[in-house]
C-alpha cells in the first residue's frame, strides 16, 4: 500500500491512521513520529524499538489465539491518542527516538526464532503509527511461519485496515468508551472511527478480541455498558472475547480510585445478558478459565497468564461437540 498521498507542492497526507494528517515539508503532526521529508513520509521510529519482551500471549490479552504460546512483543514511541490513563505513557506520550538501538526486520524475526515464539506482537504503543516497520517485520515473519498480532486502539486508516488482512493474524482492539464526547474531547479521536474498525475486523479472517479498561465514573455507567455490550453482540458477534480490565491510578489520573471487583462483575453480568459468551476480567484475581457455552465444561484452564488446553479439540468441546471460535 501507499503510506502517503501528495496534497500539494508543500504538503503530503499521511495514510496510516484515521487522523489523515496533512504534513508540511520537514514537519510531523499528532503522533510526532511521521514526517514529511522531501515530499515523502518518513517514520522516525523505523528500526528503533523502545521495548522488546517475550510475553505469554495471554498478556496481550488474547485468550482464544494460540493459548499458552509466547509472543515476541515489540513497541516503539509515540501515539495517535492522548489517553490520560495510559499505562505506557513513558513511551507512548514521547516522540524522542533512541537511534542507537537498531533492529532490522530480519533481526526481529531472528529474535523470534531464537526464542521459539509462535508469534510477534506489535504492542506497547500504537502500532498503526509505525505500520511500515511493523509490516516489513510481519511479512518476513509470515514467510517463516510466525504469526502476527496487533494490539491497537482501532484507529487504523481504511487503507491500513485493508492492507493488514494480507499479513496480520489476530488483533486485540481497545474499546475505551461508548461516548462520542469522551473520545473527541479527552482521547482526541473519534468513536465512530473505532467502531468502523471493529466491524471491519469482525468480518475479516483476522481473529478479534476486545479490551475495555473499566474506569470508575468515566465509562462504567449502566447506560454506557449496555450500549457497548449491545454493539458487540449485534454488530460483532457473541463469540468475540471481551476483556474487562480493572483501572489502577496512572499517568494523569492518579486521583481516580481503582475499579472494584464488584463493579467488574456487574459489567460482566450486563455483558452476559446480551448473550456474550466469553467475558474475562483483568487486573484482578479471578477465574479466567474458558468454559463451554453449552455444557459448561472447562475447556482451557487459566491461572494468571498460564493456560492449559483441557477439553478442546478441532475448535470443539470434547464433551458436547459445541464449537468454540478462535485459533487453537
Ligand atoms: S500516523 Fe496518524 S497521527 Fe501520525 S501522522 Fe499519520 S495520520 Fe497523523
Amino acid at each position: 500500500m501507499k503510506y502517503f498521498a501528495y496534497k500539494d507542492d508543500n504538503h503530503i497526507t499521511c495514510l496510516l491512521c484515521k487522523h489523515y494528517c496533512t504534513l508540511k515539508e520537514g514537519k510531523s503532526a499528532i503522533c510526532g513520529v511521521n514526517f514529511n521529508i522531501d515530499a515523502k513520509l518518513v517514520n522516525k521510529t523505523y528500526g528503533h524499538p523502545s521495548t522488546l519482551h517475550i510475553d505469554p500471549i495471554e498478556k496481550k490479552p488474547l485468550y482464544h489465539f494460540l493459548p499458552s504460546s509466547s509472543s515476541l512483543s515489540i513497541g516503539t514511541v509515540g501515539c495517535n491518542f492522548s489517553c490520560p490513563f495510559c499505562q505506557n505513557h513513558s513511551i507512548s506520550q514521547i516522540s524522542v527516538v533512541d537511534e542507537s538501538v537498531n533492529y532490522s526486520p530480519k533481526d526481529i524475526v531472528d529474535l523470534a526464532f531464537k526464542h521459539k515464539t509462535q508469534s510477534i506482537s506489535y504492542t506497547y504503543n500504537e502500532p498503526t503509527i509505525w505500520y511500515p516497520y511493523a509490516k516489513d517485520i510481519g511479512v518476513l515473519a509470515k514467510e517463516n511461519g510466525i504469526k502476527n498480532v496487533f494490539v491497537s486502539s482501532g484507529y487504523e486508516s481504511k487503507e491500513v485496515l485493508q492492507d493488514m488482512k494480507s499479513w496480520v493474524d489476530a488483533v486485540n482492539i481497545d474499546l475505551k468508551s461508548f461516548s462520542h464526547e469522551y473520545y473527541k474531547k479527552v482521547l482526541k479521536t473519534d468513536l465512530d472511527g473505532v467502531l468502523a474498525s471493529l466491524i471491519e475486523f469482525a468480518h475479516s479472517d483476522i481473529w478479534l478480541e476486545i479490551t475495555t479498561l473499566i474506569i470508575p465514573d468515566i465509562n462504567d455507567s449502566e447506560d454506557e455498558i449496555h450500549k457497548m455490550a449491545k454493539f458487540i453482540s449485534l454488530k460483532l458477534g457473541v463469540d468475540i472475547p471481551w476483556h474487562l480490565s480493572a483501572f489502577h491510578p496512572d499517568y494523569k489520573m492518579l486521583d481516580t480510585p481503582r475499579t472494584s471487583e464488584a463493579s467488574l462483575q456487574r459489567v460482566k453480568e450486563i455483558a452476559q445478558s446480551y448473550g456474550l459468551k466469553y467475558i474475562y476480567l483483568g487486573n484482578i484475581l479471578n477465574d479466567n478459565s474458558t468454559y463451554c457455552s453449552q455444557c459448561n465444561t472447562k475447556l482451557i484452564d487459566r491461572q494468571g497468564f498460564k493456560a492449559q488446553m483441557l477439553n478442546i479439540k478441532n475448535n470443539k468441546c470434547i464433551k458436547c461437540q459445541s464449537s468454540i471460535k478462535g485459533v487453537f
